[in-house]
């Protein structure tokens, strides 16, 4: 079972990761795609970027009295994932799994840059986070996220529009400056970090479709096994 390590990290299950703006449509392509791979018998493990227990309630009183810098709030952010890494990627990856991730070490790398930390001191603090085996960089400008999530009648959150920055009074506006920085660091990134460009503004089957033909080459040779499973 996985016997052929990745030439990437190591370990005998493979690392898919979805990055991407929020509302980029990371999360309906990641559940399409653990589907379709656990269909064909793939063992699968799914897992998302929520707050761990561990410092999730630290976050929120931090966030409530306004206490955080960009230093803190990247430091516990970092603990955050190292803790998600280790209980929920780690695991799987070393049972020989297809680990579907949305959202992963880059997630901090563009967020923190623009909350104005040094990106080189943010990309030493995830050292510990290897290289995925594919990196899906879901590609799509920030008026069509806005679209879609005032049509999901979804609420913008206050740090999700960057409120904090202080980029404008109207959350609207603000979310549109702050979603315009992360991009722009997600395009700075994208090179460097050998994202595949995935365009994200075409409708949900043919992101799909291009989404499962990259990922052939990567189950060639690789086993099949039991159900999907769900961090959730
Ligand atoms: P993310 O996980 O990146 O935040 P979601 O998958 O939750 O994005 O999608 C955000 C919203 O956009 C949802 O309401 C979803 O139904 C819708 N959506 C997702 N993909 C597309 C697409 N290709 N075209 C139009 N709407 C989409």
């Amino acid at each position: 079972m996985g016997e052929t390590p990745s030439p990437a990290h190591g370990f005998p299950g493979r690392l898919l990761v979805f990055e991407g703006l929020d509302g980029s449509g990371k999360s309906t392509q990641a559940s399409l795609l653990g589907k379709w791979l656990s269909a064909q018998g793939y063992r699968v493990f799914a897992t998302e970027w929520n707050s761990s227990e561990l410092v999730s309630s630290v976050i929120r009183r931090g966030k409530k009295k306004g206490l955080l810098t960009p230093t803190t709030f990247s430091l516990l952010h970092a603990t955050d994932f190292a803790d998600r890494f280790e209980r929920r990627i780690l695991p799987p990856l070393r049972a020989g799994y297809l680990v579907v991730c949305d959202r992963y070490a880059y997630t901090a790398f563009v967020r923190d840059a623009a909350r104005g930390c040094d990106p080189d001191w943010v990309r030493t603090i995830y050292s510990f986070a290897p290289r995925p085996d594919l990196i899906f960089y879901f590609r799509v400008s920030v008026g069509t996220t806005l679209k879609r999530k005032l049509a999901s009648r979804q609420k913008i959150n206050y740090y999700e529009a960057g409120m904090d920055l202080g980029l404008a009074d109207d959350v609207e506006e603000s979310y549109e400056k702050f979603q315009t920085r992360l991009k722009r660091e997600y395009e700075r990134i994208a090179t460097t970090d050998r994202f595949t460009l995935i365009d994200s503004s075409r409708s949900v089957e043919q992101i799909q479709a291009e989404l499962r033909a990259h990922i052939r080459p990567i189950l060639e040779n690789f086993p099949t096994g039991a159900a999907l499973t769900h961090d959730g």
